[in-house]
């Protein structure tokens, strides 16, 4: 068996195979030089959104010794992290967790093996992955967990990709752009909790930085945190909504769409908001939300990127110029067929002919999250 990405879910399963005691081979091929949780988006006070307990293995057997509280435990941690009265752990000290999880794998991972294809040998009737370091990996079943495809709007996609970039790669790329310049302004496009976070990190990190929020809504807005909203997260939920028709899915999916996207938790939405009225006070205007507002064009003058921003009110064109970079917090593409989506995950491009797909080519996945493949077993 081989597993492709090595980050939480691949580790989970790392975890279940030891604990079942599974006796086949296996190999996880990580990309990168060694295991780091969300690294761009490590940013300094930001915590997980979700309880600790929903973590590497607790689900499925709450008496592993992998938990996030056995981590606590092992690291003499324990008493002083209950201590914190944190609803939910930093994530650094997640992040911490998890790379404490991989520790105990390291036989399991090879790094630096970027996947490029993935075929089926006409010999073996095995699966060949090859990675970008030329070598070949043969294997009975695969697991993929490549993590999802972050969306660039339209707009975006003809700009230079070190001054115009997803949330996903933003401590890297803001560290190689202050390298070079001395950053003025800042467009950040989206309203989801990322958006906050790094507006917040900008503000704390450069006090003279002017920071542009662009958002189609009417202001950032509260995650839905509901309990019985919540129950998104129970098993049976998964099989409710596995079993529901392709109008009762839309349907659940437009009712709980804030549980996850496009809302941001409680307290950096004040953090913000405080944040600007302390701006006030002081006669600065450093923070500027422009809401119902739409990303028409983004340009190249000779060292900036300017915006033409849609007010979808009043439709009126605005320009916004002389950005230094423009941050995109605009999402993940679903499996569906809008034009962000995609039909099936990329790294399955070479097998993209013999996928079981839906009428509307979507990649068919089961309630056991297999996928199924014409000519292959
Ligand atoms: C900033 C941020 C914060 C988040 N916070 C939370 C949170 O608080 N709570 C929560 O529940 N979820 C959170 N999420 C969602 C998050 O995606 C999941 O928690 C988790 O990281 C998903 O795990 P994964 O293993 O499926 O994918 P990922 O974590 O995306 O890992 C994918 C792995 O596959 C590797 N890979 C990709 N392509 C290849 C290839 N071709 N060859 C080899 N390796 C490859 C990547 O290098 C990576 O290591 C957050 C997401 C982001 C972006």
């Amino acid at each position: 068996m081989s597993g492709i990405g090595f980050w939480p879910a691949n580790i989970a399963l790392a975890i279940a195979l030891e604990e079942l005691d599974f006796t086949g081979a296996r190999l996880f091929l990580e990309r990168h030089s060694s295991t780091k949780w969300q690294p761009d988006m490590m940013l300094s006070g930001s915590d997980i959104q979700n309880h600790p307990s929903r973590d590497l293995v607790t689900p499925r057997n709450p008496r592993s010794r992998y938990t996030f509280t056995n981590f606590l435990f092992e690291n003499d941690r324990l008493f002083e992290h209950l201590n914190l009265g944190l609803e939910f752990p930093l994530r650094s000290e997640f992040a911490e967790y998890v790379r404490w999880g991989v520790g105990f794998f390291a036989r399991d991972v090879a790094y630096n093996q970027t996947v490029t294809t993935i075929q089926v040998d006409p010999v073996s009737n095995l699966y060949c992955v090859a990675t970008q370091t030329g070598n070949e990996f043969f294997a009975r079943s695969l697991v993929l967990a490549p993590g999802r495809t972050p969306v660039i709007p339209q707009a975006f996609s003809e700009c230079a990709s070190d001054q115009v970039f997803h949330l996903t790669q933003y401590l890297g790329r803001l560290a190689q752009l202050t390298q070079q310049r001395e950053l003025k302004r800042i467009a950040m496009v989206g309203g989801s909790q990322s958006a906050i976070e790094i507006m917040l990190h900008l503000r704390h990190s450069y006090p003279q930085l002017e920071i542009i929020n662009v958002q189609r809504g009417y202001g950032f807005r509260l995650k839905d945190t509901s309990q019985f909203s919540e129950h998104v997260y129970f098993p049976s939920f998964v099989d409710q909504y596995y079993n529901s028709s392709a109008e009762a899915k839309k349907n659940i999916n437009r009712h709980l769409h804030y549980t996850n996207y496009s809302a941001a938790d409680a307290d950096v939405i004040s953090e913000l908001y405080v944040g600007m009225y302390e701006d006030k006070l002081q006669g600065k205007n450093r923070i500027t939300i422009k809401n119902f507002s739409e990303i028409q064009h983004c340009t190249s003058t000779v060292q900036d990127y300017s915006l033409t921003v849609l007010d979808t009110q009043g439709q009126t064109a605005e320009q916004l110029p002389d950005l230094d970079a423009v941050v995109l917090a605009t999402g993940f593409r679903n499996l569906e067929t809008g034009t962000q989506d995609e039909l099936f995950p990329t790294i399955l491009r070479d097998l993209a002919e013999s996928l079981d797909c839906d009428t509307q080519g979507v990649i068919r996945i089961s309630r056991d999250y297999r996928v199924s493949a014409t000519g292959l077993s």
